[in-house]
């Protein structure tokens, strides 16, 4: 028996967003409408995305000893994440500063603060963490190093899932213990590398699983998603709503799917039960505000 459906290993920022009217050029000041403050990071948004359908789920991340880690920690267990994994201290909470011009097009500069600290000594202090997890999934806004030590300390039965964002070269070992690898378009096209020229994303699906994942996805937007393994590539139609805001669309994703495969799906059906899920979140502005629950979806 597994204490947690999911076990999230990420970053938690607070992100700044200020509408203007125009982004600032070099050396420039421009005024802006009020300030907000949203809770983010890949790996807080996939957790609250899972614990909101009703996974259990822990996150393991780490934040400042500061305000902004406050209001991660409080939004995290308002969701009713888990934050026994949640380090506190060693640098401020990480932030991303968003300007938003009206056309929607944004500047962002993010400060990694304490995600950066999140070190491989973490996860091995938290093995009991790893071994009370179904599944266990990562993204790439912490180290690399600390990816690499959550592959080694993966329990031998649990599932391990990963969404390289921001992208980056993978470690065979690391591509090697995905089942599956999620990515978008430019996320194929950075672990591709030059050498693939096809605009087909059917052929990047097979190409990354010939790099050593058990299975991939590459979701595709509006477009849904395609899926690959051993028996071949399939494609998961698209759910058709009014987009409103796509932030966060793919953490919501990689979530639900992450949670239905624990829980016993097949990857095509866990996939066609994330589309629907990234789909009610592109309905709702946001990130972690704009995720739907089990009883939205109406799925299960
Ligand atoms: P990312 O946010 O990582 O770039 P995508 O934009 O591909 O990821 O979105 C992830 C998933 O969310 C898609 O595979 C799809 O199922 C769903 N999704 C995203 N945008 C839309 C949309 N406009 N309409 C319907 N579903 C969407």
């Amino acid at each position: 028996m597994y204490d947690y459906d999911l076990l999230v290993v990420g970053s938690a920022n607070a992100d700044l967003v200020i509408d203007v009217e125009r982004r600032p050029a070099a050396g420039e000041t421009v005024l802006g409408g009020d300030l907000a403050v949203h809770p983010g990071g890949k790996g807080a948004n996939q957790a609250v995305a899972a614990a909101r359908l009703g996974a259990g789920t822990a996150l393991l991340a780490r934040v400042g000893d500061d305000a902004y880690g406050r209001l991660l920690l409080d939004s995290l267990r308002a969701s009713g994440v888990d934050t026994v994994g949640v380090l506190v201290g060693g640098a401020p909470t990480g932030v991303a500063l968003i300007t938003v011009d009206p056309s929607g097009d944004n500047s962002i500069v993010v400060s990694p603060g304490a995600n950066a600290r999140l070190a491989p000594a973490d996860v091995r202090a938290a093995v009991s963490l790893f071994l009370a997890s179904r599944v266990v999934s990562a993204q790439l806004e912490i180290p690399l190093e600390t990816v690499v030590e959550v592959v080694r300390n993966l329990s031998p039965d649990s599932r391990f899932v990963l969404n390289p964002s921001p992208p980056r070269p993978l470690p065979t070992e690391v591509l090697a213990a995905c089942d599956p690898l999620i990515v978008n378009e430019h996320e194929a096209r950075v672990i591709l590398g030059e050498s693939c020229v096809s605009e087909d994303p059917a052929d990047w699906a097979r190409l990354l699983l010939a790099k050593g994942p058990r299975s991939v996805v590459v979701t595709l937007g509006a477009e849904g998603a395609l899926v690959a393994d051993s028996s071949g590539v399939s494609s998961v139609p698209s759910v058709k709503v009014d987009a409103v805001d796509t932030t966060g669309a793919g953490d919501a994703f990689t979530a639900a799917l992450a949670w239905r495969l624990g829980a016993g799906a097949a990857l095509e059906e866990a996939a066609a039960y994330a589309a629907r899920v990234g789909a009610a979140a592109v309905t709702r502005r946001g990130a972690q505000e704009s995720y739907p629950t089990a009883r939205e979806v109406g799925l299960l």
